[in-house]
């Protein structure tokens, strides 16, 4: 039995890593979204991209910031239980991300 299927098809399409946000659960180029990180059971976003810890992705939109709030998304996406304090400080972080990264282009 031969099972040489080698077809291993190595087009050379720019893969794009996509990333699923947490608010609409809907799966987006990664640059398009917002990463947030566990720093020591908060919150917060990662703007450059180089915390370490569980990660989670959301859209630059503050609805999905929203939703994933309503909808505990971030317990189960990244561990961490989001408190009252942390929404708020991620909501003001959130502004300012998006305020600053429309001009970034
Ligand atoms: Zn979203």
């Amino acid at each position: 039995m031969k099972l040489l299927k080698k077809k291993r098809k190595m087009t050379k399409n720019k893969h794009v890593p996509m990333r699923k946000c947490i608010g609409c659960n809907t799966s987006f180029d990664k640059r398009e979204l917002i990463r947030l990180a566990n720093a020591d059971g908060i919150a917060v976003i990662d703007g450059e991209g180089n915390l370490s810890g569980r990660g989670a992705y959301l859209c630059k939109d503050m609805d999905c910031l929203e939703k994933a709030i309503k909808r505990k998304a971030f317990a189960r996406a990244m561990g961490v239980n989001m408190t009252t304090e942390n929404a708020e400080s991620l909501r003001r972080e959130y502004k300012d991300y998006a305020e600053n990264s429309e001009v970034s282009e």
